[in-house]
């Protein structure tokens, strides 16, 4: 007898041929009757789920985040106490590709964590860019839109991006670091990551601070240029698969430094600038990054699609300490993302190992499909509604958030009146040196080609705008002509 398991059915019944279905003689059809045959067909019809929107493709690992600075006069998160280990997971992504897209193209990479703390999961959700494209999530879906293919001709559009661009000043940083250098990074260890959101703090004493959030790499930036892309890309696909799950088996494990910037509560009204606008970074200057710890990376995936595929990442996702901002881009997403997930991997993706909390979970949400956790575990099987009599897990208050403070009148507000689009963009472009705006204006100029000319020009001005050297540099590259195209953009006109 063999000492290898036997194999068996969805069911767990001893399959004896593997090899040859079931037919009506050596020539003949199949039987119905063959279930083996229809399991195993039926599985293979239903083995993709519906790929995500945006960040479809993507590489992660696991890790841990090592805590040595000491914020608890900031947060009462025991998972950002001094000494504190946190085991976490961690998946890149590009944000525009389908899932068999190529991993060298230009394109905001997603860098998301999932902290599984002691006091329920934290999620942090963010890019490898500290700013985003929109300030106002109205306008996400019609940018996602641009980004995504054209509806006749099923191909990218050069046209829609610039065309959205130049028509929403407020993308102009983003814009400038996608087309920089740091819009196409050699692999996931090479690259920075940004909460990027505003988020808050609290303390024991119940007292808010804004956050925000930054993940330096140790491995040092490393950035392709489109020349240098296209041939990775017509020698492998996977690039960032390859380097990023290759160091990981090799010991080699990727490390960030952890750093948060803290604002006063009271400081938010005092800016120049909203701290809550997602297009806007804090200048450091004003607030400098505090170093609190270590991000590594130690353990690769034992299965890409139960653990990568279906990690499911949400801003909702916050634990004591640890709250929200009035960022109307983060307030979206706290619905939208639990939402996408529900609609993806189903009501109770909570319960999938990977996004399960590795802390003991008591809730009353009941049934619903794929329900094989149960919820409730008091043992008393008459606790199933809340307030009960029958010992029924109860609310917390000590875990009860501070006020958000906010006032205002309702109404919709014009997000573009009173910002300034150009001065960051600008703050950035002048840390440029020559190369990298010789490379700058090269990206852009590549990227624009097929763009009907009035919207370039309208682009061009918005560049004019942040520095008359921005403007006339991609104006004298487009004119070149010498550019190449990168490989993400295609002309779809
Ligand atoms: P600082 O000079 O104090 O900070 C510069 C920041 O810019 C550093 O975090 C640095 O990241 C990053 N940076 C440096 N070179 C580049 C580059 N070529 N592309 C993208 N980022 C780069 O200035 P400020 O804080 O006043 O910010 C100036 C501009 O820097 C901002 O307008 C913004 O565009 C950009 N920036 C600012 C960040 C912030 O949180 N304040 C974060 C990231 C970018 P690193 O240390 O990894 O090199």
């Amino acid at each position: 007898m063999s000492d290898k398991p036997t194999m068996t059915t969805s069911a767990g019944a001893a399959v004896p041929d593997n090899q040859n279905s079931i037919t009506a003689g050596p020539r003949g059809p199949v039987l119905m009757q063959d279930y083996q045959l229809v399991e195993k067909l039926a599985h293979q019809n239903r083995e993709r789920i519906p790929e995500r929107v945006v960040h479809a493709k993507g590489w992660g690992a696991f890790g841990t985040l090592k805590i040595t600075g000491d914020i608890t006069s900031y947060t009462r998160a025991k998972a950002l106490r001094p000494g504190a280990e946190t085991p976490l997971i961690l998946r890149f992504s590009t944000v525009a590709g389908e899932l068999g897209a190529a991993d060298a193209e230009r394109d905001v990479r997603g860098f998301a964590i999932k902290f599984y703390t002691e006091e329920g999961n934290w999620d942090l959700v963010g890019n490898n860019t500290p700013v985003f494209f929109v300030r106002d999530p109205l306008k996400f879906p019609d940018f996602i839109h641009t980004q995504k293919r054209h509806p006749k001709t099923n191909l990218r559009s050069a046209t829609a991006m610039w065309d959205f661009w130049s028509l929403s000043p407020e993308s102009l940083h983003q814009v400038t670091i996608l087309m920089s250098d740091r819009g196409l990074p050699v692999a996931p260890m090479f690259m920075n990551g940004y909460g990027s959101h505003t988020y808050s703090f609290w303390n024991d004493n119940g007292e808010r601070f804004w956050v925000k959030f930054h993940f330096k790499t140790q491995q040092g930036h490393k950035f392709y240029t489109n020349a240098e892309a296209e041939k990775v890309i017509g020698q492998t696909r996977e690039s960032y698969q390859e380097e990023l799950f290759g160091a990981i088996e090799r010991g080699d494990y990727p490390k960030w430094t952890v750093q948060v910037q803290i604002m006063p509560e009271a400081d938010a009204e005092k800016t120049s600038y909203n701290p809550f606008d997602l297009t806007k970074v804090w200048p450091h200057g004003d607030y400098p990054p505090i170093e609190i710890g270590v991000l590594e990376l130690n353990r690769n995936p034992e299965n890409y699609f139960s653990e990568i595929e279906q990690v499911a990442f949400s801003p909702s996702n916050i634990v004591p300490g640890i709250g929200h901002s009035p960022d109307k881009m983060l307030q979206a997403r706290v619905f939208s993302y639990a939402d996408a997930h529900r609609y993806r991997l189903g009501t109770h993706y909570e319960t999938l190992p990977v996004n399960a909390p590795r802390c003991p979970v008591h809730h009353y949400h009941r049934d619903g499909q794929m329900n094989f956790y149960g919820g409730i575990k008091t043992g008393n099987p008459d606790a199933y509604y809340e307030p009960n009599s029958f010992d029924g897990p109860v609310e917390d208050k000590s875990v009860q958030e501070p006020p958000l403070k906010v006032s205002g009148d309702v109404d919709r507000y014009n997000h573009r009146d009173g910002n300034d689009d150009f001065g960051q963009p600008r703050a950035l472009f002048n840390l440029f040196d020559e190369g990298q705006k010789k490379r700058l204006f090269a990206n852009i100029a590549a990227a624009m080609d097929g763009v009907p000319a009035e919207i370039i020009e309208r682009q061009c001005k918005l560049f004019d705008q942040v520095h008359a050297e921005y403007g006339a540099g991609v104006r004298a590259a487009i004119a070149t002509g010498k550019q190449q195209k990168p490989a993400s953009v295609s002309a779809a006109e």
